[in-house]
């Protein structure tokens, strides 16, 4: 038996890969594009290590092209939930007694395989099934998928040195045990990356999950799957459940044997699981562990000393990468009237220049939103500010669903710094902005503190250095990720652990030592080496 103590040290992250044409991974990548595209696959329910198939199906389609199919897959009825329950709870055993350095060994595996092997399998699925361009999926699907993996093998190790103090006459230690029961990992269809870490990140704690994917990244999240049964993450461990939410959260939740909720998505569902968890408390064997990362109503503040074409540039990529459909996409934004003239004619100007379009093309910075249904959501907030007078449209506006799900990045200028799209999460191509007179500086930032009930990100621009961290003081609870001088988006693991609170979430900070803690309900061992053999204190003797 191998008994050392082991530590892994702290990873450099995944390099993120050029693509320029005629390189070796674009031909891989250009070559698995084509292969997913003309071979529609079936992706069934995995529990218990097995292929699940069920009697309900549903389609899964590009939204650039939304009647080209991808794949069927299979539902998931209250039968088939209550399975995967079963089978984590089966799995658990062996998995949380397992030395912990083979379950890292297995996460190490993981990320080796997602870096060479499936890269071009992850970022083909990425780029079909959820319209991200290459770098997009890129930085998502195969970068920040591997740098969760092998960062909480890494901090996992500095959880588990950490140890009480003993004394001459006793030893004590920690031991850090698995919540006892299922976790139920549920995952949002925009990020690639956190399906697995809603996943992962439990189970290197020695936990065992019931996953429901998100029904708009099935493609990418069922190579997913595959690959972390291919590194050896034994059958049981993960069981994948597409289907309705509502039937699989509602078995879930109902279940004696649920431990805790490893979730993002939107602030509703979130508010809507806890609510049901609430209501079944009595039935858990311990206090379920809930954390969600949710919405965000992310912005840019402007100060007057700032450069207006930094400003102007990382405000379009900030707002219009990936569609805005990032939880960290800036989509207000507050702009001194002194800066205003300059930063407006190279914002305008860029957003016209932007083309969009299938993702096969790589000149292509923006693609589709995600399905009909947001597309409507999100055009109607386009319509609302058409017909206000509190708002123009100064670029974009247009979209077209005919094809697939296109919007064009669309900028609103408001009078009204509560305007329904300067306090609403959109998730859309949207950003609104408000113009403040100079002298209003003060005001203006409560106003962006006090506008959203969110608090995910935000970013201040600022030559003056005291200004901005001023600033920086003055929002502190406004955003979990703050930004000087950089948009407000594209938070990278060991670096800027990620989340925020108010609406936003629990804030446990993903990607770090503070998550996977939550994952543990460590048990404290005091071994004494001389009992104690007379019931009366000392001093009582001397009477
Ligand atoms: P969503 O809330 O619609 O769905 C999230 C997941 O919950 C999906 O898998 C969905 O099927 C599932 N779900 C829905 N109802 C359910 C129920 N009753 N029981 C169980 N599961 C249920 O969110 P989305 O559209 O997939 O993602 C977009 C949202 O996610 C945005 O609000 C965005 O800001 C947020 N997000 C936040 C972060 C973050 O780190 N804070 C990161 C990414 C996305």
């Amino acid at each position: 038996m191998n008994n050392a103590i082991y530590n892994f040290p702290m990873p450099s992250n995944e390099p993120v890969l050029e693509y320029l044409k005629g390189s070796k991974e674009r031909i891989l990548l250009d070559e698995e594009l084509k292969r997913q595209a003309e071979n529609p696959i079936e992706i069934p329910l995995i529990i218990g290590g097995k292929e699940v198939r069920t009697a309900n199906t549903g389609t899964v389609t590009m939204p650039h092209n939304h009647k080209h199919v991808l794949a069927t897959y299979y539902k998931a009825t209250e039968k088939e939930v209550q399975m995967a329950i079963d089978a984590a709870k089966s799995a658990h055993r062996i998995w949380s007694d397992l030395t912990w350095t083979i379950r890292a060994s297995i996460m190490l595996k993981a990320a080796e395989l997602i870096s060479t092997k499936y890269r071009h399998v992850m970022n083909a699925a990425t780029m079909l099934g959820q319209s991200k361009n290459i770098y997009q999926s890129e930085i998502d699907a195969v970068c920040e998928t591997i740098d969760f993996l092998k960062y909480n093998v890494s901090f996992a190790g500095k959880i588990y040195e950490s140890q009480p103090k003993s004394d001459f006459n006793q030893l004590n230690r920690m031991e850090y045990r698995a919540l006892e029961g299922v976790v139920f990992a549920v995952s949002p269809f925009n990020f690639t990356s956190i399906a697995s870490n809603l996943n992962m990140a439990p189970v290197m704690m020695g936990n065992t999950t019931v996953w429901k994917p998100a029904t708009t990244a099935l493609l990418s999240n069922y190579y997913l799957m595959k690959i972390f049964m291919e590194a050896g993450v034994p059958a049981g461990v993960i069981n994948f459940i597409p289907g309705q939410g509502s039937v699989i959260g509602g078995t879930m939740i109902n279940s004696a044997d649920f431990a805790g909720l490893h979730f993002t998505g939107s602030n509703n569902t979130f508010n809507n699981l806890w609510g049901q968890v609430s209501q079944n408390l009595n039935k858990y064997k311990s206090y379920p562990r809930l954390i969600g990362e949710t919405g965000g109503k992310d912005f840019i503040f402007v100060h007057p000393s700032a450069d207006a074409k930094e400003t102007a540039v990382n405000a379009i990529r900030g707002a219009f990468e990936y569609q805005g459909q990032k939880c960290s996409a800036a989509s207000r934004m507050y702009v001194p009237d002194s800066l205003w003239p300059q930063i407006r004619e190279m914002m305008t100007e860029m957003a016209l220049d932007i083309k969009m379009g299938d993702v096969m093309d790589p000149s292509n910075f923006m693609n589709a939103v995600i399905d009909e249904k947001a597309f409507d959501n999100i055009t109607s907030y386009i319509d609302y500010a058409k017909a206000s007078s509190e708002a123009t449209i100064i670029a974009g506006g247009d979209y077209d669903k005919s094809v697939g799900y296109f919007i064009r990045p669309t900028i609103i200028q408001t009078t009204n710094p509560h305007f329904k799209t300067m306090e609403e999460e959109i998730f859309g191509p949207v950003l609104t902005i408000y113009v403040y007179q100079d002298k209003e500086l003060d005001a203006t930032l409560d106003l962006c503190d006090t506008t959203s009930p969110f608090g995910l990100t935000g970013a201040v621009f600022a030559r003056d250095r005291v200004a901005a961290s001023n600033i920086c003081q003055r929002l502190r609870y406004a955003a979990g990720n703050f930004y000087i001088n950089d948009k407000p988006t594209g938070a990278i693991v060991g670096m800027q652990p990620f989340g925020g609170s108010r609406a936003s979430g629990t804030n446990d900070k993903a990607g770090g030592e503070f998550n996977l803690v939550r994952w543990i309900s460590p048990r404290t061992i005091k071994e004494t080496f001389v009992p104690v053999t007379d019931y009366k204190y000392p001093y009582m003797k001397e009477q």
